[in-house]
């Protein structure tokens, strides 16, 4: 599969729409989802053009690889998330319902997040 340059967070990594961000480095921005499905809800993402996880992790490099991973530790501590806990989440192609065609991991907090994952 080809990488998507016109995918929304490609065009948020471009400036040409807003986000609200919580954190930027030479490799990685986090910003608040835009329908939050928790209190505290966090979009990390790479600013390399990786589609998933099978992606970024097959292609991306060790620094950002370790740059990116660093990031989502951080921005969950920035968010007070680690003393009641967090969960992140990275849906990657059908079966997980991916909908943003560029790798991205979600950082729940805030609440009782519940089961790990809706039974078959
Ligand atoms: P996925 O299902 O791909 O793992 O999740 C994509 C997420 O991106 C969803 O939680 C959705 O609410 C979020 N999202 C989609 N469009 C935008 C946008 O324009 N801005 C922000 N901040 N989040 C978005």
């Amino acid at each position: 599969m080809t990488y998507d340059p016109e995918n929304i967070f490609a065009k948020i990594l471009r400036g040409e729409i807003p986000c609200d961000k919580v954190h930027e480095d030479d490799t990685t921005l986090a910003f608040k989802d835009i329908n939050p499905q928790a209190p505290t809800h966090v979009l990390v993402i790479p600013k390399g053009a990786y589609e998933s996880m099978d992606d970024f992790s097959a292609n991306a490099s060790d620094t950002e690889i370790a740059g990116f991973f660093r990031a989502v530790g951080k921005v969950a501590r920035d968010q007070g998330a680690v003393d009641a806990g967090y969960r992140i989440l990275a849906n990657t192609g059908v079966d997980a319902h991916q909908e943003v065609p560029h790798f991205h991991i979600h950082i729940f907090a805030g609440r009782d997040l519940g089961g790990m994952i809706k039974r078959a």
